[in-house]
């Protein structure tokens, strides 16, 4: 069995008052970053040392993988997977194993309809993969972009082929679901959360977790659906100020009438993820033999950074979106 400590005393509270918040950039950074960053605190005392000090820059480059949508072929289908394209809850036909799935589908519809549980069991491997390396850069970039596609994972319309409501008349769904309402009500969210645990199989861990956010597609929509009808239809839409433009958003009212009727759904699954990422770590950790990490040489690579960033800033998104920003698909 792997022996391992925890501290003493939870520091999550004294944090969570440095956390930001980005108003027009999509509670995908919000959200992401948030979830890095408490993921930090489930994990066992001998990671401190490299995860507490490494605090900012787990959360900043949360958000690395979104802004690689931006520059990169094939980043898009690692953050989703459309599973219901195959079929039928629970998707055995879905060969849960890369290269079995690879046989049975090809390649090119993997890439189709979204990888997220594969590369999330990947790229476990290539964080053990860091942590047997020593090298502090590559376990903590790796680290954070398994956060960003654990946390994705935990999102129903991640997993769906009507991932903006598209096909039943709720374009804009995905931003109220992901955005809209953690941006209105996630300071009030309960961040006290469990402990990281060893996860014995991660690949079949993420596909619970991935089929879990699936049966959560129904409730997303259709109780969407519910408040739309209870409400009058002039409360549903409210304009915000955004820098120079003026946005149609989803009402306060609307918003938190519908965050009501799925009974804290969002906060349930971020909770849910900020433990998953932690576990994940944890895991490649324990799996590279449980390093110590308390003296790590430090590899900066600035120039990926600024490569990254200007991308982001100058190209359109590559691949289809999936939901980003809390109010793109009803901006005016
Ligand atoms: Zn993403």
């Amino acid at each position: 069995m792997k022996h391992f400590s925890w501290p003493k005393t939870l520091f999550v509270c004294s944090m969570l008052f440095f956390l930001e918040v980005q108003i027009g950039w999509s509670w995908g950074f919000w959200g992401h970053k948030r979830i890095n960053r408490i993921a930090c605190f489930t994990l066992p005392e001998e990671m401190l040392p490299l995860f507490k000090e490494s605090l900012e820059f787990l959360t900043e480059h949360a958000v690395d993988p979104d802004k690689r949508r931006y520059g990169v072929d094939g980043e898009a289908p690692r953050h989703y997977i459309d599973i219901d394209h195959y079929g039928e809850y629970p998707f055995e036909n879905v060969p849960r194993n890369w290269d079995s799935a690879v046989a049975v589908l090809t390649e090119d519809t993997l890439m189709a309809y979204g990888i997220v549980p594969w590369h999330v069991a990947r790229m476990t491997g290539w964080l053990t993969k860091a942590f047997e390396s020593g090298d502090k850069t590559r376990i903590l970039r790796t680290a954070a972009d398994l956060g960003h596609y654990i946390a994705d994972a935990h999102v129903p319309l991640h997993t769906t082929l009507n991932y903006n409501g598209q096909l039943t008349g709720q374009h804009g769904i995905h931003g109220l679901w992901e955005s809209r309402i953690p941006e209105l009500i996630g300071e009030d969210y309960d961040y006290f959360v469990e402990k990281a645990q060893y996860i014995e199989n991660p690949l079949e861990e993420i596909w619970d977790i991935v089929l879990a956010s699936y049966l959560r597609v129904d409730s997303v929509l259709d109780l969407e659906k519910y408040i739309t009808a209870e409400l009058p239809s002039d409360l549903k839409h409210s304009f915000e100020q955004r820098g120079e433009t003026t946005i149609k958003v989803y009402s306060s009212e609307f918003s938190s009438e519908y965050n009501r009727a799925m009974r804290d759904m969002v906060e349930r699954r971020m909770r849910q993820a900020i433990i998953g990422v932690g576990s994940f770590w944890m895991t490649a950790w324990v799996n590279a033999g449980q390093p110590d990490l308390r003296s790590l040489e430090n590899h900066a690579q600035p120039e990926e950074e600024e490569e990254l960033e200007k991308k982001f800033k100058a190209d359109k998104i590559k691949g289809r979106y999936h939901g980003n920003t809390g109010s793109e698909a009803i901006q005016q």
